[in-house]
Order: structure tokens, then sequence, then C-alpha cells
């Protein structure tokens, strides 16, 4: 892999995009800064060799131009006390003020462009933006797995303007690396869990993971178009009708490959969605019209719970119920704790998509497991066995 350790950055202007899409609060405050964090170690990396680094990213989804409560300026304060040393602010992303400060730069210092995403050419992915992107650097380096799959000006075009001096930042080389280490060679046996609300996403990786997994774990939302599918009553909970018979092509594909494909056998039940509504704890197929699953059940979480626990690799994505709402977060919560407990007993355990992130972090086990990927959408695009536009564009 072509990583910024191939290079010697000394006297060097990088142009490195990073994925500085934070969350802020009403008051521009960070509220995570997980992001910034993960890329310092590449920016540093770069400074210490003697290099320049100037920084771009997009935050946010600004619609018309320039929006004050987009503007990377707010990040400024949280970057410079990381690096230890003053970050200029660079107001435009192109145009006479970068090219200026990037002129005077020395060796050793940093600056920040303005959100890419004020030109609507970042994300139609135009030439001559990301050449002017280009201009104000002599090597590029992609640090954000998150856009990986977006063939945007500051992701993709751009790359096609260093020949050959384009380059992985450490995020990103993780990232590919932990992806890599369970999709190519898996500890077996290899354990998938998927949930979240829609199959229709996620029929791809089904169908690819059908290829490479020994057990698959449906729950979550999508677990009642499987349910359907083996001619269960699944009452008003989420049901994909177009995707049936999808689900029912899943579960013989999985008996022709020898896969585990585990379907939760019982179902906790609302007759409202609403975190207050009456619950009750019904087989998964036989669920009364009026009511709708919102969580897997006890004796699924059990079998689940034994599969995992003799899983040696693991993946996750997507909650196996709607655990933003207390009554309903058991499933979620208990497959979270089950990961943990499987990865201290040597498993190896992947975490991808953002509302696994979410729930391994509202849990307090992101530590607990091997590795909590950033990149919701960009995983499961690699996952899928789609190549990304940002990684083919520095490996060509
Ligand atoms: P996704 O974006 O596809 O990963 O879906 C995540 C969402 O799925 C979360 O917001 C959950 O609340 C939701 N979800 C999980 N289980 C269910 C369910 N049984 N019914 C409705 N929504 C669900």
């Amino acid at each position: 892999m072509k990583t910024i350790d191939n290079l010697n950055f000394n006297g060097l202007r990088a142009i490195i995009r990073v994925d500085f899409n934070v969350p802020l609060d009403e008051n521009r405050n960070i509220t995570d800064f997980t992001r910034i964090d993960a890329a310092i170690p590449t920016i540093k990396k770069i400074l210490n060799d003697g290099g320049m680094a100037i920084l771009m990213s997009h935050l946010g989804r600004p619609k018309e131009g320039p929006e004050e409560k987009y503007s990377l300026k707010h990040l400024v304060p949280a970057l410079s006390e990381r690096l230890g040393r003053e970050v200029k602010f660079a107001s435009d992303c192109i145009g006479e003020v970068p090219r200026r400060m990037a002129a005077a730069m020395k060796n050793g210092e940093v600056m920040l462009l303005e959100n890419l995403r004020f030109h609507k050419e970042e994300t139609k992915g135009n030439r001559n933006f990301a050449s002017e992107l280009a201009a104000l650097a002599d090597v590029y380096v992609n640090d954000a797995f998150g856009t990986a799959h977006r063939a945007h000006a500051s992701t993709t075009i751009i790359a096609g303007f260093f020949a050959n001096d384009k380059y992985f930042g450490y995020v990103m080389a993780n990232e590919l690396t932990h992806i890599n280490n369970v999709l190519k060679a898996p500890k077996r046996p290899f354990t998938a869990i998927l949930g979240g609300a829609k199959v229709s996403g996620k029929i791809e990786i089904i169908k690819n993971l059908l290829d490479k997994v020994d057990n698959l774990i449906i729950g979550g939302g999508m677990m009642f178009t499987f349910i359907k599918a083996q001619g269960g009553d699944t009452g008003s909970s989420l049901l994909e009708e177009e995707l049936i018979d999808t689900a029912r092509q899943a579960i013989a594909q999985a008996k022709e490959k020898g896969v585990e494909l585990i379907i939760p056998t019982d179902a906790i039940i609302a007759d409202k969605f609403d975190n207050d509504a009456n619950r009750k704890t019904v087989p998964a197929g036989k669920i009364p019209s009026e009511w709708m699953g919102l969580d897997i059940g006890p004796e699924s979480r059990q079998r689940f719970a034994e599969v995992i626990g003799k899983s040696k690799t693991i993946l996750w994505n997507g909650p196996m119920g709607v655990f933003e709402m207390e009554n309903f977060a058991e499933g979620t919560r208990f497959i979270a704790e089950k990961i943990a407990e499987a990865t201290a007993k040597g498993a190896y355990s992947l975490i991808g998509g953002g509302d696994s992130v979410a729930a391994i972090n509202k849990y307090g086990l992101a530590d607990s497991v091997s590795y909590v990927s950033t990149g919701g959408g960009a995983m499961l695009e690699y996952i899928e066995g789609k190549e990304l536009p940002g990684v083919k564009a520095i490996e060509e």
C-alpha cells in the first residue's frame, strides 16, 4: 500500500484530504473530536519530516455557497491545540487567498482551507476546481476514508494531477487494512451480523457475504422481510414487500453455500412506534396485525449469543432493534456486549455503519472491540465488493 511512510516530506507542500466533518452544537462547539484526533498522526508525520500541511475537508451539507455555521474556522483552536502549533486559516479553498498563503508557507507550517462544499464543484467532481486545489501543493495525501466512496474533486479527481506523488494517510491505510483482514483472510468461524432498518440498502452486501461467512445473523427492521419470506405474519412491522422474493433467494443461497442464516425466532412487539407503547414478546412469525416488532426477543438473543461466542471473526453493521428507544434497546445492547466478550476471548471484531458505531459508543464498548470503522457508507460499499474511487485514484 502506498502510504505516507514511503516519503520524506521535507521541504514539500502536501495537500491532505481529511475528514473533518465533525458535529457542532448551536454555539459552534465541537461535540465529538474523534475525526480530528484520527487525522493528527498523518499531519504530524508530515510536519515532523519538515513538510508543510495544507488541510482540506467538507463540513455538513451547505446548500448554496458559504454558510457561517459550516465554516471550518470553528475547528482551528482544537486543531492548533492538538498539533501544538499555529494553524493558519484560508477563508476560501480556491483562488487568490489560498494561493498566496500556500506560497508563503515555511517548513513545519499548517494551513486549513475553508469548507470544500462551499463550492458545488466539489461534489460534482469538477476538474478545474480539482486542478486549483492541486496547484497549491507538490504531493496529494488522501486520509478521508469516510468519503472514499465518492468521486468528488478533493477525494478522487485531484489525484489525477499528481502522477506519482499521491499517498494514503494513516486513517485510510488503517481502515483498508482492517477491512481487508476481515474480508480476505478471516479466522473461522466468521459471523456477520446485519441489522438496521432496510434490506434494500443491504441486499448486495448480503449476497457478497454469503460467499465469505460461516454464519449470517439477521436482526433489526430487515428481519421482518425474511420472516415474511418464510411464511410468517409480521403485523405492521417494517416490511419491504418487493424484496420478499430476494429474501427468499438469499435463504436458498445460504442453504446451497452451507452458510447458517440465523433469523430471529421471537420479537418484542409494540402497539405503536413509541417507547411507552404496550409491549409483549411473541414468536417472530406470529405478530398480530396492529402490532409491530421493534426488537429481537430473548430466545433470539440467546441463539445469537451462542453463535457470536463461538466466532473467531465478527462483522457487525446495524442495530438489532429501535435502540434509540430504551424499551427496545435490549437486543442491540446485548449483542454489543456479546461481541465485546468474544473479542476479549480472542475473536477479531469489526464494527461499522453509523448506527452500530453509535450503539457501541453508547454502551461504552468502543475500546472492547477490535476496530470501529469511521466510514459507514464507504465501509459497506467496500464490503459489497465495490471499488472505492478514492482508493483507486491513489492506486492507479
Ligand atoms: P440503518 O440506517 O439501515 O442501519 O438503520 C438504522 C435504524 O434502524 C435505527 O435508527 C433503528 O431505530 C432502526 N431499526 C432497527 N430495528 C427496527 C425495527 N424493528 N423497526 C423499525 N426500525 C428499526
